[in-house]
This record gives C-alpha cells, sequence and structure tokens, in this order.
C-alpha cells in the first residue's frame, strides 16, 4: 500500500511517500522538502503569514517532485499533519491534502504531527519496542511514553516555558551568531570549556516535576551574564559560553530521558526533532545510555527536521493499526495534543 504524507505545520513544506508491506514493514520511496528557513532569518525568527505564503508556493512543486521520485501517479492513502503548529501554515497543507485525496478519490487521514517525530525512526531502525521518546525541535520539547505506534502516545512531560531549540536559537542571537542559531551555537561550543561558566539547570530540584522542562532560566543567566561582560568592558568569551550552556540543556534532556526510561523499565530511548542534530545532547545521551543500558535510536538529522515521509510513516503505521480514516471536513487542530495520534 502506497501512503503519502503531507507536512506544513511551520517553515517546512514536506511531502514524503512510503510503501507499507502486509507484513507492516514501511520503505521509504520519497522524501521531498522545501524550507523557507532563510525567508525567516532577517526576522530572528519564523513569521507566521510568511510562512503560510512559502507553503502555498511550495506545496504543488513539492507534490509533484515526491511522485517523480517515487515513480507513482497516485497513492492508496494521504496524510497531513493537523496540528499541532501554526494555524494558516497547517491550513495550506490540508487544503491540498483534502484536494488531492478527494481527486484521487482515496482516504485521508488526519495526523499529529510530534507523533510523525517519533514514528519516522522506524525508517532507519524497524520496528519499535515500547519505548521513551524525547523530541526537541524549535517549537517543542516533549518527554513521552510510546507503546505502540499505531496507538495514542503517552505524555510523561513537556517544557513549561521555552523549547529546547527556541533557547538554542535565541542564546544564539544573544552571542550574535545569527539564525537559526542551533547549528551555529553547536559549531562555536567546539572550542569552548563546557564547564567555564555553571549556568543553572531548570527544573531539575528535587521538588520539581520529575519529567517537565523549563529553559528560560538558563536562557536569561546567560543574558545576564553577557550584559555583565559589556558593562565591564569585557569581550564576551563565546565559545565558554556556548559550550556552557549546551551541556546545561543537554544535561537537563538527558537527565530527564533516563530518569523515565528507569522509572517505567524501558530499555529504548528514541531522540526526535531539529534540535538533535546537536553534538552535545547526541554523545550525552549515548554516554548516559550506554551506562545504563539502554538502546538508543537517532534517526539521520536529514530525518529528524520537518519533513513529509515522517507523516507518511506514521500515516503507515496508523493505517496498519485499524484507525479509521478522516473524514474531507476534518478542521485544523493547532494545539493539538500529542495524545491524539490521528482524528478518526
Ligand atoms: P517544530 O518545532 O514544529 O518541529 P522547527 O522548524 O522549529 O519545527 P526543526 O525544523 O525540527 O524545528 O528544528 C529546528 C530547530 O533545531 C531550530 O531551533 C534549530 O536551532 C535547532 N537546531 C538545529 N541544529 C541544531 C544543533 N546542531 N544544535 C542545537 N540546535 C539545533
Ligand atoms: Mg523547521
Ligand atoms: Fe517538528
Amino acid at each position: 500500500m502506497i501512503v503519502l504524507g503531507i507536512e506544513s505545520s511551520c517553515d517546512e513544506t514536506g511531502v514524503g511517500i512510503v510503501d507499507l508491506a502486509d507484513d507492516g514493514t514501511v520503505t521509504m520511496l520519497a522524501d521531498e522538502v522545501a524550507s523557507s528557513v532563510n525567508e525567516h532569518a532577517r526576522f530572528g525568527g519564523v513569521v507566521p503569514e510568511v510562512a503560510s505564503r512559502a507553503h502555498l508556493e511550495a506545496i504543488v512543486p513539492t507534490m509533484r517532485r515526491a511522485r517523480e521520485t517515487a515513480g507513482i501517479d497516485r497513492p492508496d492513502a494521504v496524510c497531513v499533519t493537523i496540528g499541532p503548529g501554526l494555524a494558516g501554515a497547517l491550513l495550506v497543507g490540508v487544503s491540498a491534502a483534502k484536494a488531492y485525496a478527494a481527486a484521487w478519490d482515496v482516504p485521508l487521514y488526519a495526523l499529529n504531527h510530534l507523533g510523525g517525530h517519533v514514528a519516522v525512526d522506524t525508517l532507519e531502525h524497524g520496528p519499535m519496542p515500547p519505548c521513551v521518546a524525547l523530541l526537541v525541535s524549535g517549537g517543542h520539547t516533549h518527554l513521552l511514553r510510546v507503546d505502540d505506534l499505531g496507538s495514542p502516545i503517552g505524555e510523561l512531560g513537556t517544557t513549561v516555558d521555552d523549547a529546547a531549540g527556541e533557547a538554542f536559537d535565541k542564546v544564539a542571537r544573544l552571542l550574535d551568531l545569527g539564525y537559526p542559531g542551533g547549528p551555529a551555537l553547536d559549531a562555536a561550543a567546539r572550542d569552548g570549556d563546557p564547564t567555564a561558566i555553571a549556568f543553572p539547570r531548570g527544573m531539575t530540584g528535587p521538588r520539581d516535576a520529575r519529567y517537565d522542562f523549563s529553559f528560560s532560566g538558563v536562557k536569561t543567566a546567560v543574558a545576564r551574564f553577557v550584559e555583565k561582560c559589556v558593562r565591564a568592558g569585557d569581550p564576551v568569551p563565546v565559545a565558554d559560553v556556548a559550550a556552557s550552556f549546551q551541556e546545561s540543556v543537554a544535561d537537563v534532556l538527558t537527565l530527564k530521558a533516563m530518569r523515565a526510561c528507569e522509572d517505567l523499565d524501558v530499555d529504548t530511548l528514541v531522540l526526535g526533532g531539529g534540535a538533535t542534530a546537536n553534538s552535545r545532547i547526541r554523545s550525552m545521551a549515548e554516554e548516559r545510555c550506554a551506562a545504563a543500558g539502554v538502546t538508543l535510536r537517532i534517526p539521520r538529522p536529514r530525518l529528524c527536521t520537518d519533513n513529509g515521509v515522517m507523516i507518511a510513516t506514521l500515516g503507515a503505521h496508523v493505517i496498519a493499526g485499524g484507525t479509521p480514516p478522516s473524514t474531507l471536513s476534518v478542521a485544523t487542530d493547532p494545539g493539538m495534543s500529542v495524545q491524539i495520534s490521528a482524528y478518526g
């Protein structure tokens, strides 16, 4: 069965196509992405109206390229992200998905973007056992419990303020490293000392929620540190600040993920979302998983950032799990809860 997925929740227009075999195996046939990231750079963050317009321009050509790459005329099902995400951006993908599903006379599946970030790992590492998943991107930070990709996902915790990737972007801006700041900050940190400055570890006290995150405190601490340097007329030690900040974020993320694995007696941790490209988050997760005897699964970076094939892959698991299709009147759900995988 050929399953097509459309993604337009943020600044990437993605169309992916997978083949769902009778035994449940999912294979990638196409993964086409058009990004408007450069159009947002001068604003220092994603501008919703700019993103919506870019989706409108990109959706049909991206769809054409994906079908050409996969060598298919029409799929057997169309899947689309209906949330969470930017309302206007989601509308473009959902409207297109409805039009294609109606024109091709195939079922439509309305899916959760966050579930896609977890499901995409099966393309790379095969069937997924019950696991803990840590999603870190520009818009999201979630610690999840996944029993079965065809069923609703359980949320253990999330951020109470900034997303981890958002914190990377904001701190990179404080350090004049450009946008998106995550990759630049990662590179700057390579020459720094991660123990140079003791930045706070948000929400790791004994009375804090076990699985929730907070990154606004460390961001403010960086801002204060930079201000102090400027006021004193000292140069800002950019590499040391970047490395120490990155160490704090990686420490908290992996500490809570390992805690969840231990509490739930789960021996697999899956990482997803664009910020898992971060070298220190990866290496610390590797070190801590190895020490705890937990198998770590991280899809290649291309699959960690937003794309359409993650939606096609989640769709394949949802279809295999027997969820009925959505109706053509299904709405977008910008604040969609991760506990809902699909609207049947
Ligand atoms: P969503 O939140 O909906 O998934 P997004 O576009 O914000 O969408 P992604 O495209 O998955 O998220 O990832 C982009 C984010 O990842 C940005 O915040 C970026 O700074 C961050 N990022 C990318 N590479 C790195 C890196 N090496 N280190 C730290 N952060 C990174
Ligand atoms: Mg993005
Ligand atoms: Fe995403």
